[in-house]
């Protein structure tokens, strides 16, 4: 199945794909063994961090090689991206889908990105996710503070740009919130009643249950979710290392996978997938 039936499929059913981050080998298992579970599709992200991290070669063979292997149907997305040299080596690495971030950058700048990006991936079936309005990244001030997506804006973007999924801000952040997050519902609709792409929420770790349910019942179709997993995963290893002198790494880490499948699991209900029956679009 291309993504875009699944997000196709998505948008006539009311539900989401989970995108997740991984990091190494014990967080892609954990996200996939969720998936299994559940009976949910996936998308795999990684980030230009990660990548560093892996090197672009290992991270693409390790996540399509762990998919195939456990039976879940995966998409590899590059989160994130600056700087258009990196997309194109992910495209050729065979990404289905590839986030150029310029949304620090001014409007026309944005667009101009954004449709460099669109020119290398379409011939080659890859989507494009941009962003525009800003979510603050991990660490900076609260979302009320900063732009959010406005419907205007968004219309003209996509038209001009060719993206196939936005991001957009509506009082969502990257990493922890200092106070429960409020989304703007009615927002979200007037975007999706103004543009046709698909529509994606980042930041969606401590974003409580039924505000998850109604944007994804509101038009989002891909759900950005990192922060807890990290933070699920190196809160259970800290405890299981204490007053431990186990050397058997193969010990060490399966406590903190488990949490992560189990929190996985708990969003992927949120999104959906498995109870709407999704099918792909014909
Ligand atoms: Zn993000």
């Amino acid at each position: 199945m291309h993504l875009k039936e699944a997000l196709e499929s998505c948008r006539q059913h009311g539900a989401a794909v989970l995108a997740t981050n991984f990091y190494n080998a014990e967080t892609l298992l954990a996200v996939l063994r969720a998936a299994r579970e559940v009976g949910s599709v996936l998308i795999l992200q990684t980030s230009p961090a990660t990548l560093s991290y892996l090197g672009l070669e290992t991270a693409v063979a390790m996540a399509r090689a762990a998919s195939r292997e456990m039976g879940v149907t995966a998409w590899l997305h590059l989160d994130h991206a600056r700087d258009t040299d990196l997309v194109r080596r992910c495209i050729e690495a065979g990404y289905d889908s590839v986030m150029i971030d310029a949304s620090e950058k001014d409007f026309d700048t944005n667009v101009r990105l954004a449709r460099d990006v669109v020119a290398l991936a379409r011939p080659r079936g890859v989507l494009v996710e941009a962003e525009l309005g800003y979510v603050p990244k991990l660490g900076e001030r609260e979302a009320e503070e900063f732009d959010m997506t406005s419907p205007e804006q968004a219309k003209r973007f996509v038209q001009e740009t060719g993206v196939d999924l936005l991001a957009v801000a509506i009082g969502n952040a990257h990493g922890f919130y200092k106070r429960q997050p409020r989304l703007d519902i009615g927002r979200l609709k007037a975007i999706r009643e103004s543009v046709d792409a698909f529509l994606v929420l980042h930041g969606a770790s401590g974003i409580p249950d039924d505000q998850w349910i109604e944007a994804v019942r509101n038009g989002i179709v891909k759900v950005n979710f990192a922060t807890e997993i990290k933070d699920t995963f190196m809160a259970c290893l800290r405890e299981a290392i204490s007053g431990s002198d186990s050397i058997d790494i193969r010990q060490v880490f399966p406590p903190a996978m488990q949490a992560v499948t189990a929190l996985v699991k708990g969003k992927m209900q949120l999104c959906g997938w498995q109870d709407s029956r999704v099918t792909p679009a014909k």
